[in-house]
């Protein structure tokens, strides 16, 4: 895995977008060096030169936003992961993403810790009337964690985004509990195609590679308000998912499942046409 992601990594002399308030880092393998690499346990210098965007600078909620653009024009499409800060394996699998990507086309934007104490902390948010999926879309004029969620939508608005993937994890299994989403695919609206086909095809794609049925997805109706899913479809007409695992299996499933997501999802949108990873 090391050896494919450092030939991906240096034939990535990549373009990036360039937005308001930018922190930029050129030259040879600066913006690559500032991603934690958890998995890889190493730095990798490349030829990539990056651009990352901080939101919330200099304040308990300051994160940093990754652009990836490719030369030719295509979809924009959103992740986040962190949103819930002990939600584990979406960060890690847009982490290991980062590391691999080289769209073919079109842009995507990673958030991966979206709020970024709680991450740090490992808390699913840092005080209960703090839970940021339901604060969205935020108040720019506001501070504080309504600031964040304002920024976090300001992204997705200036950029134009086609598609928003946010990713969760939930402490049991749907099909145990329904009143957790592990193992789920949550749309926020049953009456917009366009969803139910993305999440079709995300099913169809996952479940094939699982064995063992208790861990197998479903696609789920589940309108939660102050989510950046509902209020990105309701008040932006951005369609959006939100990806759910289930805390009981092993972090490093869990990890692949979110990764499998993401490439899926980015394959659907023709963003990139093969497996980044070998399996
Ligand atoms: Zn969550």
């Amino acid at each position: 895995m090391k050896m494919l992601i450092l030939k991906e990594l240096f034939k990535n002399k990549r373009h990036f977008l360039i937005g308001r308030k930018l922190k930029i880092f050129l030259g040879i393998g600066i913006g690559i060096l500032y991603l934690p690499f958890i998995f890889s346990g190493n730095l990798y210098a490349s030829e990539m030169t990056s651009i990352q965007e901080v939101i919330c600078e200099e304040t308990e909620y300051q994160t940093n936003v990754y652009y990836f653009s490719a030369e030719d024009e295509g979809p924009t499409v959103m992740i986040l992961s962190g949103v819930h800060g002990n939600e584990l394996a979406g960060i890690e699998a847009s982490r290991i993403f980062m590391e691999n990507f080289h769209p073919d086309k079109g842009t995507v934007i990673f958030i991966p810790e979206a709020n970024k104490r709680a991450c740090e902390k490992r808390v699913r948010s840092l005080s209960p009337e703090e839970d940021l999926n339901r604060l969205f879309p935020g108040d720019l004029s506001s501070d504080g964690i309504q600031k964040l969620a304002g920024e976090i939508f300001r992204v997705m608005t200036e950029n134009k985004v086609t598609f928003l993937l946010d990713l969760h994890e939930s402490v049991n299994y749907y099909h145990e509990d329904p009143n957790r989403y592990g193992q789920t695919i949550i749309l926020d609206d049953n009456a917009y195609s366009l969803l139910q086909e993305i999440g079709n095809y995300l099913i169809h794609r996952l479940n094939s590679n699982i064995s063992d049925q208790n861990k197998s997805f479903e696609v789920i109706i589940k309108p939660i308000h102050g989510s950046s899913t509902y209020e990105a479809l309701k008040l932006h007409d951005i369609p959006s998912i939100t990806f759910e695992t289930c805390m009981k299996m092993e972090l490093s499933e869990r990890v692949d499942l979110h990764y499998q997501c993401i490439e899926s999802l980015l394959k659907y949108y023709k963003i990139i046409s093969s497996s980044l990873i070998a399996k």
